[in-house]
């Protein structure tokens, strides 16, 4: 579907100026472009990565242009709940929470284990309080600390959301700052294929919404498309065991980067690595929060039996779930049912959708999911004795929330889902992308789903909350500083 690469014409000549469509202007909406083939930092993606770059190069002084495949918001940030984690910022200090990015690192990799970007994992740990509070003052995005639930993975609370923890919120952010910047974004203009001359990207060919050929040059180029999770292909090939999982993130994740950067001889990192997530409510196809779980709820299978240790977390259970078949619940009882969704809007509207079967005892609750009564029955019981501690769990699980389950019972029907992919191009601490002898592809630079991840090298099992904005926003707010550099570096010499 995509070209991998547009040479430049030899005789030293550039595509004239074009038009990139305008139309009205306004949030979610195709936006008026500066009517120029040359910009200084050219950031392909108008998603949370993208963004951050594209406002982070113009405060350093860039002139910067976006190019977007959607009609509109288009990406996986305006679907996350928007979390996003800082080590050491003002949010944790208000709340006396002691923290810092040595601590963070220490967290990811005990998780991860050994990947393929360590250098990233200390760069993000490192950025983290920083691009927090960039977000917040320079980005002009509303966050708070999120300090009512633990998140999978941290020692500490240490992710941030807009309050009303939605992605699309931090977005809207993220635009309404571009747009005060005057930055243009455009809507409806896919890039479609770079533009390389003597193996350095000078921009990028890309479609406007008219569909006529606009070639952009960029004295910089920034990749921020995503991953492939939308490429059943690609994800079979490089993530086999979640090949035939639903795929619950943004379609628009469609591979390009691998596509163009291969090609041009980039080296690639940690591409078996994905997010999943255990539980998404059948059929109603929403994001059942994992609280359910963290506050002492259990998962079963068609059974009624449980199969593994969900304190492992909502993408490392996923895998434990696609390896087996459904359909799957999470059990909780009613009170949890009740302090969770008074917390979280979206179980909130679930519960109200008739998304919590509710029983008065297992026996009820079984014949009502068409369970085997006394396989649920002897399920639950088992776990209540490991919660209370009178019995260790078969499966290994000590932390039970708020202990064992008790009173009246509630059920989701759930299946698991792939979210996005965690690998991509080799990129150095500044978001240069990486050829395969590490040396930096001139004018390239990666970052979010684009690049390499932080969430180990393969499977679902090494990530951690938060590792896919931290991904996006920090090496966005890193390649935008750094492809502003670069550029300014560009000018300096051709004069
Ligand atoms: C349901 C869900 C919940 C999640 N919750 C969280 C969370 O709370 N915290 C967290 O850290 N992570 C979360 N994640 C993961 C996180 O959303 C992603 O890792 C992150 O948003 C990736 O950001 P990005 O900028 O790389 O990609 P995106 O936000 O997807 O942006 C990429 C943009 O590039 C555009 N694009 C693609 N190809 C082209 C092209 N050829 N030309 C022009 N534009 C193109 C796309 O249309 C898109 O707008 C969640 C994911 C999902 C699916």
């Amino acid at each position: 579907m995509f070209n991998s690469v547009v040479q430049l014409p030899q005789d030293g000549s550039r595509p004239g100026v074009e038009n990139i469509l305008s139309e009205t202007t306004g949030l979610n909406a195709p936006m008026p472009i500066e009517a120029d083939v040359e910009v200084d930092v050219l950031v392909i993606g108008a998603g949370g990565c993208g963004l951050a770059a594209a406002i982070a190069a113009h405060e350093a002084g860039a002139e910067v242009a976006v190019v977007e495949k959607g009609n509109a918001i288009a990406g996986n940030t305006s679907r996350s709940s928007g979390s996003i984690p800082g080590a050491g910022t003002r949010f944790q200090a208000e709340k006396g929470i002691v923290d810092d990015a040595e601590r963070f690192a220490a967290d990811l990799l005990r998780v991860s284990g050994e990947h393929d970007a360590p250098h990233l994992t200390r760069r993000l740990a490192e950025v983290s309080a920083e691009l927090v509070e960039w977000l917040a003052d320079t980005a002009r995005v509303e966050l708070e600390l999120i300090d009512t639930y633990r998140h999978v993975g941290h020692s500490v609370h240490r992710l941030h959301a807009p309050p009303d923890k939605r992605g699309v919120t931090l977005m809207d952010g993220l635009l309404r700052e571009a747009e005060r910047r005057d930055i243009p974004v455009a809507f409806g203009n896919p890039a479609t294929s770079l533009i390389v001359a003597d193996g350095a990207v000078l921009g990028a060919e890309t479609e406007n919404n008219q569909g006529e050929r606009v070639r952009i040059a960029g004295k910089a180029t920034i990749l921020a498309v995503n991953g492939f999770g939308s490429d059943r292909e690609l994800v079979r090939r490089y993530c086999p065991a979640a090949g035939e999982a639903e795929y619950a993130g943004a379609p628009t994740s469609e591979g390009e980067a691998l596509r163009w950067g291969l090609p041009l001889g980039a080296a690639t990192g940690n591409l078996g690595a994905y997010q999943g997530h255990a539980s998404l409510a059948d059929p109603h196809g929403v994001l059942v929060t994992w609280t359910l779980v963290e506050k002492g709820g259990i998962i079963v299978d068609s059974a009624g039996a449980r199969f593994a240790d969900e304190s492992i977390g909502y993408s490392a259970f996923a895998e434990k779930e696609f390896l087996r078949s459904g359909p799957f619940y999470v059990i909780y009882d009613a009170a949890i049912c009740e302090a969770v969704a008074a917390n979280q809007e979206e179980f909130g509207k679930l519960v109200e959708m008739g998304g919590a079967l509710a029983a008065e005892d297992a026996a009820t609750l079984a014949a009502r999911l068409g369970l085997d009564a006394a396989a649920l029955e002897a399920t639950l019981l088992a776990a209540r004795q490991a919660a209370e501690g009178t019995a260790a769990d078969r499966f290994g699980r000590t932390a039970w929330g708020n202990g064992a389950l008790g009173g009246e019972l509630r059920a989701t029907r759930i299946v698991p889902a792939l979210f996005h992919t965690q690998g991509g191009l080799a990129v150095d601490a500044d978001a240069r992308v990486l050829n395969t002898q590490g040396r930096p592809i001139p004018g390239l630079f990666a970052g979010g789903g684009a690049a390499a991840g932080i969430s180990g090298r393969e499977g679902s099992t090494g990530y951690v909350s938060g590792n896919g904005l931290l991904a996006a926003l920090g090496l966005g707010l890193i390649a935008g500083r750094a492809a502003a550099a670069a550029a300014a570096e560009t000018r300096r010499e051709a004069c």
